[in-house]
């Protein structure tokens, strides 16, 4: 007898994990998805653009810095926020991406480090969309080694005077506020920079393979003059961007999920359509090989992204942990993506089919937020007590 197939989440019953309110943000999250992205997705990635106003429109679902509590933000579990990037990043890595750095990285280092008159005055503008903010830390010569950055804050009486240039900065050309992190007498401290200051310039990087939708720019501080407001005020050290780029990274665990779940179930339908040797291809052993597989990396992965969720949710989670969810789930999402193109063949090259493009965008993932091998010696060093970061 004939069995009715399920989704490969539906074999895991995941589904079951979250709130009925997790859920019914998922699924809110999936209609925009479906209803906003999809049916423009790839020619938006070819042309290299995204809809202005999709910002805006995440904005009034309440997208936009959504596990922060007050401010207009909408105060929702780390779960519920794990599962809104998932599903964002269904739809494509770059509309992940422009939530994660608008909410976890530019409007968390705000509302962490940041003074209550900067909180007040850009977080709710930042929640709504009708601001976007971006977060410079990486520069040309210090990515994976933030601590070595060149860009200076130096005190001119009351005022700071910022130098330097960020690079690979995610929405840095459209933003409204940059958070710039710079050397000082007193350590790495970290600064509001509105983006029409003068002395600030934002420079679109092109001809990106990757991320296509998403976009990305070098910032040129050229004398910059802030007032000392300007400075958030409770960060001090790298432990400032770093606590940032850990809720990013949270939220990637999940996310990148989102790309992979995409891409097997594209192929899934695929397989049982195509013939090859007058068969379906889904019905060589081959096929069911790779697919069983996939489902078991999405699954596994799925099971530990919420593990992680419930446990920030508890307030128990550690930077360690996180490593572990986004090398993994990141590592295991590009696998996927790349083994349902083979499934796809010919068709698979082509952006009539998702895996290709989530796959290209997955290699960006795979490096920004600390690259994989930065999280695989982040979880060596807590194995052996030996840190391998300098040679
Ligand atoms: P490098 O640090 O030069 O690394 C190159 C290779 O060397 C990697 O494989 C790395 O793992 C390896 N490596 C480095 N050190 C070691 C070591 N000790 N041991 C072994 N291997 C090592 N940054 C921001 O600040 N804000 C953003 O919004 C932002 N958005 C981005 C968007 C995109 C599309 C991209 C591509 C990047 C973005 N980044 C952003 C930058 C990103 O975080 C960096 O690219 C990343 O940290 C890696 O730095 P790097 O490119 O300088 O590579």
């Amino acid at each position: 007898m004939a069995i009715t197939p399920v989704t490969p989440l539906e074999l895991f019953d995941t589904e079951s994990l979250p709130t009925d309110e997790e859920r019914e943000i998922a699924s809110t999250v999936r209609r925009f998805v479906d209803e906003r992205l999809r049916p423009d997705i790839a020619g938006w990635f070819e042309s290299a653009t995204l809809a202005q106003e999709i910002a805006v429109e995440a904005g009034s679902l309440g997208l936009l810095g959504m596990h922060l509590q007050g401010y207009d933000c909408a105060g929702t579990s780390a779960v519920a926020y794990g599962l809104a990037c998932m599903e964002l990043e269904a739809g494509d890595s770059g509309l992940r991406s422009l939530v994660s750095v608008q909410g976890s990285l530019s409007m968390y280092s705000i509302y962490r480090w940041g003074s209550e008159e900067q909180k007040q005055h850009w977080l709710p503008r930042l929640a709504s969309g009708r601001a976007i903010g971006c977060f410079g830390l990486t520069e040309p010569d210090f990515g994976s080694n933030p601590a070595g950055m060149r860009t200076t804050a130096k005190r001119d009486g009351s005022d700071w005077i910022l130098n330097g240039t960020k690079m690979w900065i995610t929405n840095g050309s459209i933003a409204d506020v940059a958070t710039i992190w710079a050397q000082t007498d007193e350590g790495i401290r970290g600064f509001l920079v509105p983006t029409g200051t003068p002395g600030f310039t934002a420079n679109t990087i092109h001809r990106k393979l990757s991320l296509r939708v998403s976009v990305t720019s070098e910032l040129v501080l050229d004398n910059v003059r802030l007032p000392g407001s300007a400075l958030l005020p409770e960060a001090r050290g790298l432990s400032g961007p770093l606590s940032c780029l850990n809720e990013a990274r949270f939220g990637i665990a999940f996310g990148a999920l989102g790309a992979a779940r995409d891409c097997l179930e594209q192929t899934i339908a695929y397989v049982r359509e195509r013939e090859v040797f007058d068969r379906p291809l889904a019905a060589y052993q081959l096929t069911q090989q790779k697919l069983a597989d996939m489902t078991l990396e999405l699954g596994k992965g799925m099971l530990l992204a919420l593990h992680l969720g419930r446990k920030k949710d508890a307030g128990t989670l550690t930077h360690q942990q996180v490593s572990l969810g986004k090398l993994n789930n990141v590592r295991e999402a590009l696998a996927i993506a790349r083994e349902c193109r083979t499934l796809l063949g010919a068709s698979g090259i082509t952006l009539e089919y998702s895996p290709m493009r989530h796959a290209i965008n997955l290699e960006t993932v795979l490096t920004y937020e600390g690259t994989s091998e930065m999280h695989t010696l982040v979880i060596g060093e807590q194995l052996t007590g030996i840190a391998a970061f300098r040679g």
